[in-house]
């Protein structure tokens, strides 16, 4: 009679203490997962990042077969994407030239979109993008997890063709910016582009896809995009960017409403110049949280 209750205490006794070692390191684990997050957002918003999101691999059900972030590496737990905004000055580049002694009016347009704008609004902030996704996935690597990135574009001239004969539907490899809307960073817009309520558009993604068990970010709640109402984007752009026929004009769209054809975007670009312009008139980027001022 006196031994059972003691096994009960006994039992009793090792069950709490593996369920108190249990709760000791599930908060051990969090702490792991918080100062870590802390530390991967702080590294990239003091190496240039504008904005930071961080999705769980989770959210990514449903990607294209092959395009989901396990298809690329097994154990993959998080996806950290960030964002590097334009200048604007780098947007309004159609009047640089207007009083140049030195470039002919009629090759103007032709030298800042090609030399100026491709540069500083393209070239230059996908490499930042590219540098920082390379140093973080070595410092993630570092800890004991492994990760990787693409390109934050295919998008130049010098592999445009390589894409087109390759892969039919010239996606990328993984959607930067799908990846930013799962990061809670902005909404699809009419545009077709992310829309972020900082810098609306006028900002580029890339990610990091990780092992490492990060803090997801809050998916974005409300409609940051003014939708059809607005349409500014599409009045601007000359037939490349069309509705989808079956999007819900009142939901927020962590999918896209609208498609672009890139081989028309190409060709009537280098035909009206207008790189950037369908990032450069959308409203919501006016109200820029980085400048002190308003502007158009
Ligand atoms: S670059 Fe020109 S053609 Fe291409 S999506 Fe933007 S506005 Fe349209
Ligand atoms: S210009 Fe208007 S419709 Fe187009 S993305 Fe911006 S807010 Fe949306």
């Amino acid at each position: 009679m006196s031994l059972r209750p003691y096994r009960i205490l006994s039992s009793d006794r090792k069950g709490k203490s593996r369920l108190r070692a249990q709760s000791l390191e599930n908060v051990v684990n969090e702490a792991t997962v918080e100062t870590l997050t802390g530390e991967v957002t702080a590294w990239l918003k003091a190496n240039g990042a504008s904005l930071v999101g961080i999705a769980s691999v989770e959210r990514f059900d449903g990607a294209p077969r092959g395009h989901h972030p396990r298809d690329f590496l097994h154990e993959a737990r998080s996806v950290v994407t960030f964002g590097v905004a334009l200048l604007r000055q780098a947007l309004y580049w159609e009047g640089h030239l207007a009083n140049s002694e030195l470039v002919p009016p009629e090759h103007q347009k032709e030298v800042l979109q090609n030399y100026f704008y491709r540069q500083t609004g393209y070239v230059m902030v996908n490499n930042l993008l590219d540098t920082m996704a390379l140093r973080i996935s070595n410092l993630l690597e570092s800890r004991g997890y492994l990760s990787l990135f693409f390109p934050a574009t295919y998008g130049t001239k010098a592999i445009w063709g390589f894409i087109k004969e390759r892969i039919p539907s010239k996606s990328g490899l993984f959607s930067q910016r799908h990846a930013a809307v799962k990061a809670g960073l902005g909404e699809f817009g009419l545009n077709n582009m992310v829309v972020t309520p900082e810098y609306g558009p006028r900002i580029r993604f890339n990610s990091v896809i990780t092992e490492a068990e990060l803090t997801p970010s809050p998916l974005i709640g409300e409609k940051v995009c003014l939708g059809e109402g607005c349409s500014i984007c599409l009045e601007n752009c000359p037939d490349a960017i069309s509705l989808r026929p079956d999007f819900d004009p009142g939901a927020v769209w962590y999918d896209t409403p609208a498609q672009t054809d890139l081989d028309a975007c190409v060709r009537l670009s280098n035909v009206h110049y207008c790189l950037g312009r369908c990032i450069k008139v959308c409203p919501v980027a006016q109200k820029s949280s980085r400048c002190k001022r308003a502007l158009p």
